[in-house]
């Protein structure tokens, strides 16, 4: 049941856990966030150098991620002015200075025919290619995107006779920008909720919203300031060192969180950290001990972000392009998208050679890369490379994914792993944490 000393403890400030607080505060719920760092935002947030403000990575979210931006207009941000939307259109640039394939949606079509006419007028693709890639989105939505048995993307698409070329040019760099996982490993299975969200619904489902401005000002900020005007507490630099169950002085069950500054009594928990800082949260708690396995035996994907700053007056022919035959996967002018004249960056996803190089290595072949494809660009003046070595559990097909009850009564799990339908996602992270926070409140109804 919960009542006036129902106190919920979350542990995390990532989008996870600032969406299960938000969801939990706005039923008027006692909410106290421990964040382990100095800032929030976990893996979705801006990182502060000397001299620049830059994203721990260039983010991309999806016109699908419905729930990420209800809450955000819920924290009272624009989304019109705070992202960049674009519609699904994919120009990949060669290694020779030209364009090698161009994929655009038809605005006025219904989905999925503005996709299916999309394919059909795509440059770089042979007929035979896109009959291939037609056939596979026909017979997708026939199957309402689903499949009996998950396995990896590529041998999905091999049974589905998709081509050597059309898996390079379309169904790789699609993988690889949503489940930042290799095709060998990624899971057909969630591959395709991502193609059912984005092109099954609303053609504006399959839209790009790239930030435009700091990730932090328009996800943390202003779900951090949204708490604390609901009475929410967060503590930074508060890293939770331990969870012990325990009753309180009124025979109340709950748990002992424990902090360098002291230990505290909460009726609930939501731990919302990233998978592998949940096992030793457990560590107590022997009836949740399959989980403690489960993520222990996650694997993870690197995220490299290369900034190049180049004279102010640098500008790529797109805000944001895929880049064919390189390390890099997408650049994107952060000129256009956000003011920071003549700075561009470069995504990397994925585990692959370039983790071999050192970080200068990797920026000047990036820059290489750059100058191949877009042969008018001059020098970098600087570059700074952020290399997020765990960004993503790889999703790979068949994992085990917990879901956010647990076998403990009174604690829950958020965070992007638990959101079973996504990959690690923005998207997947705000879902799970609103999932707690219905749970934690449909508890209290029982009880009522
Ligand atoms: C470089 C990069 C690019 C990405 N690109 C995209 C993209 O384009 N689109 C997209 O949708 N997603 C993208 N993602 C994925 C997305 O950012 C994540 O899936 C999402 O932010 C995860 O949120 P979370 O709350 O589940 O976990 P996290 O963000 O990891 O939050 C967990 C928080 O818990 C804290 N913590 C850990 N242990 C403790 C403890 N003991 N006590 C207190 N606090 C603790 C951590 O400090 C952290 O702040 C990207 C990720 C990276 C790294």
């Amino acid at each position: 049941m919960l009542n006036n000393k129902t106190h919920i403890a979350i542990i995390g400030g990532g989008c996870a856990g600032l969406s299960a607080a938000t969801a939990l505060v706005e039923r008027g719920l006692t909410v106290t966030l421990f964040e382990a760092s100095p800032h929030l935002g976990g893996r979705a947030r801006t990182v502060e150098t000397k001299q620049h403000s830059l994203d721990n990575g260039q983010h991309i979210l999806l016109g699908a991620y419905r729930e990420t931006f209800a809450l955000l207009r819920k924290a009272s941000v624009h989304i019109d002015q705070s992202f960049l939307r674009l519609p699904l259109h994919i120009n990949m640039q060669s290694n020779h200075g030209h364009s090698v394939f161009r994929l655009k949606s038809v605005p006025l079509l219904p989905a999925p025919l503005h996709l299916l006419f999309g394919l059909l007028g795509c440059q770089g693709l042979s007929w035979q290619d896109r009959i291939a890639a037609i056939k596979l989105m026909l017979h997708l939505k026939k199957t309402n995107y689903g499949i009996a048995q998950d396995m990896p993307l590529d041998s999905f698409l091999m049974a589905q006779q998709q081509t050597a070329n059309l898996t390079k040019m379309l169904w790789e760099p699609l993988c690889l920008a949503a489940l930042n996982t290799p095709i060998v490993k990624a899971s057909t299975r969630i591959f395709l909720n991502v193609l059912r969200d984005s092109f099954s619904g609303h053609q504006r489902n399959s839209d790009f919203l790239l930030p435009r401005q700091d990730l932090s000002k328009i996800i943390a900020q202003p779900l951090a300031r949204y708490i604390l005007n609901k009475g929410g507490v967060i503590n930074l630099n508060q890293a939770v060192l331990s969870l012990d169950t325990q009753q309180n002085s009124i025979g109340q069950d709950g748990f002992n969180i424990e902090t360098a500054h002291g230990s505290q009594f909460f009726t609930d928990v939501i731990i919302a950290t990233a998978p592998n800082h949940v096992a030793k949260l457990l560590q107590t708690l022997p009836l949740v001990d399959d989980i403690r396995e489960v993520t222990q035996s996650y694997e993870y994907q690197p995220i490299y972000t290369i900034y190049l700053q180049y004279p102010e007056s640098t500008q790529l022919p797109q805000v944001m392009s895929g880049l064919c035959h390189s390390t890099g996967q997408w650049a994107f002018d952060r000129g256009q998208l956000c003011g920071q004249l003549g700075l561009l960056s470069v995504v990397v996803s994925a585990s692959g050679e370039h983790q071999r190089l050192t970080q200068s290595q990797v920026a000047l072949m990036v820059a290489h890369e750059l100058k191949l494809a877009f042969p008018n660009l001059p020098k970098p003046l600087w570059h700074k490379v952020i290399a997020e070595k765990r960004a993503t559990f790889s999703c790979d097909a068949m994992l085990d994914r917990p879901s956010n009850q647990t076998l403990q009564p009174h604690l829950y799990l958020a965070g992007d792993y638990t959101y079973a339908d996504y990959p690690a996602s923005i998207e997947g992270a705000v879902r799970s944490g609103l999932l707690c926070a219905s749970l934690i409140a449909s508890e209290g109804l029982k009880g009522d």
